[in-house]
Parts: C-alpha cells; structure tokens; sequence
C-alpha cells in the first residue's frame, strides 16, 4: 500500500480520496476548506497544515484542483510540492487543466527527479463516489505503469492517451464534440417542435439513423426519450452548464495555440457563455435548449 499526498477535497476530490483509503492507502491531505478538511479526518486520512506537507515521504501525491493556476501554484516554487516531495515521486493531476499548464508542471516534475501525468476524469460526482471515473492519462509509459494502480482505486476506464498533456488533450477534445452535439441536437428538437414533429417520433427516427449521437441516446435534451435524462428533472445536473463552459473555453484557447480552426467549438463556447451569463451556470447543460428555443 502507497504513502498518498492527496490535495484538493472538492465536490469530485473529497470521495476520490475517501476510495483511495477504502483500498488500504495512508493518506495525508490539505484543502484551504476547513468543511473539507474535517470531512476528510472523519474519513481516516491525516490532515497537514500545507499543501507541500503532503508530500512528505509520499510515494505518489494527487491533486484535484479547479484550473492550471492552482496547479502551478501547489507544485512550482520553492514552497511548492515538488520541492518537498522525494525523488522518484509519482504525480497524478486530475484536475481539468490546460494542456500548457499541464506540460509545463510535468517537464518541471521530470527535470527534479519525479515523475506526473495529466489524469482528468468523466463521471461526474456519480462516478467519482462510486470509483468508476474514466481516467485519460498523458505521461511516460513508466509514469503509467506506475500511476494504473492507484488510479484502480478510483476509476473503472484507464486510458494511456500518449505523453504528458495529452490526457488533457483528449478531455478537451471530447468534450468540445459533446457541446457541440447538445447544441446541434437541442436545435434538432427545438426545431422539430416549431415543425409540429412529435418529440418522441424524432427520437425514435434519429436515433437508429444517421443523427444517432449520445446527446440524443444517452442525455436527450427533451424529457421523455431517455428517462434518466435530466430533461426530466428541470434540468438539474448532471453535467452543470458552467462546466462544459469552462471546458469549450479551454478547448478554444488550445485550438489558438496550436493553430487549429474550431469555428463550431468557438460558437459553443460563445452560446454557453449566454446561457450560462443568463442565470443557468448551474443548470445542467442540455437545458441549453430552453435558450435555443427561445422560451427561457
Ligand atoms: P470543487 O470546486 O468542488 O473543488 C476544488 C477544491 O480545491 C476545493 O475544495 C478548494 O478548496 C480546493 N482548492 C483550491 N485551491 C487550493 C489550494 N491552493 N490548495 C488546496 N486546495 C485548494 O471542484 P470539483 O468539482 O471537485 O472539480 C475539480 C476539478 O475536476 C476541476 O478541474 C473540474 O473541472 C474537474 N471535473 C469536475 C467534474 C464535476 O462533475 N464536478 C467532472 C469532471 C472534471
């Protein structure tokens, strides 16, 4: 069983954590919550005073944190994680970052004596209490091979997706597709009803057609179709609409520094921007649809 740094103890990484101790891990843990830090001492993990303390005598330290900033932020700099952690410690961020932040904590991590990947996840809260999260990892064959077991404990899917970086490559690009498909499959419905088509008759058409998509299948934005949908409950998340804004952002902002064109990726970032602007950050973001209607 591994000595664990574990920082950040949000909504996704409070329970991340919590399933590393239920597979025998020690843990010791820092988030600036107090809520959070409590939570985590009822949970058996020990709770240090500073995010670099975590990484004392760690042989792997997690972070789940909310953008690149903080991730630099903990790791870099003389007070940071990498300077107090051992050499040949293994980092795993989860955090959904951007893929320069990403590469750049890496290569620092390497050039001191240690190892990281880049590990963002889907699954949602769900997945994240239930240890079943999709992992896509960017880092170094060995990096992986050592990060599989520990990411085991709180995931189900666990994807090499190349060298570091490239797990937040992956994330960005799936995600940036699945704004796109809402959009274009809320606009389908939206436009269905306009036409007088019953909502159900599309569903039933498109989805054994060549308009099948998992917007539809999966999350159909209209209740009805798809029963777990969360059409179905007001648009409660699910996946909140601030989320996959954050998402389509970094996404675009990847695309500008590689030179790649997204006009559609760039009008999903500006439609989810209006909608989440309009009083619906937390709204689930097939509720988009409400917006693209007209109606809300
Ligand atoms: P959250 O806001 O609930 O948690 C972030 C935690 O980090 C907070 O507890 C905060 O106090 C802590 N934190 C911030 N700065 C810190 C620092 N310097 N030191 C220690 N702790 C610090 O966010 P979340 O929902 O848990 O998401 C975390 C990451 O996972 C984000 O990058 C998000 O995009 C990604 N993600 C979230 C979901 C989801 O459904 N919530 C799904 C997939 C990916």
């Amino acid at each position: 069983m591994a000595m664990i740094g574990f920082i950040g103890l949000g909504n996704m990484g409070g329970p991340m954590m919590r399933n590393l101790l239920k597979a025998g891990h020690k843990v010791r843990t820092f988030d600036l919550s107090e809520t959070a830090k409590k939570a985590a001492a009822e949970a058996g993990a020990t709770v240090v005073d500073k995010a670099a303390d975590t990484a004392e005598g760690a042989d792997v330290v997690v972070s789940m944190l909310p953008a690149g900033e903080h991730v630099k932020s903990v790791y870099l700099g003389e007070a940071g994680v990498m300077a107090r952690a051992p050499k040949g410690c293994l980092f795993i961020d989860s955090s959904t970052i951007d893929v320069a932040s990403a590469r750049e904590v890496a290569a620092a991590a390497l050039a001191n004596g240690q190892l990281m990947v880049d590990a963002p996840v889907s699954g949602g809260v769900g997945g994240a209490e239930a240890g079943t999260l999709t992992f896509m990892v960017g880092g170094s064959d060995n990096s992986f091979a050592k990060a599989l077991p520990i990411l085991e404990a709180m995931g189900k899917n666990i994807v090499h997706a190349g060298g570091a970086g490239n797990g937040q490559a992956a994330k960005i690009c799936n995600n940036m597709l699945l704004g796109i498909s809402m959009i274009g499959t809320c606009e389908a419905f939206a436009l269905a009803e306009k036409l007088g088509l019953d909502a159900q008759k599309l569903f039933d058409i498109s989805s054994k057609s060549s308009g099948q998509n998992w917007s539809m299948t999966s999350y159909c934005p209209v209740p009805g179709p798809v029963p777990t949908s969360p059409a179905n409950r007001d648009y409660q998340p699910g996946f909140a609409a601030a989320m996959m804004l954050k998402d389509l952002k970094l996404a675009v902002e990847a695309a500008s520094k590689a030179g790649a064109s997204v006009p559609l990726g760039s009008q999903a970032s500006q439609l989810y921007a209006l909608f989440a602007g309009s009083g619906h950050a937390g709204t689930d973001f097939s509720g988009i649809i409400n917006m693209l209607r007209g109606a809300k």
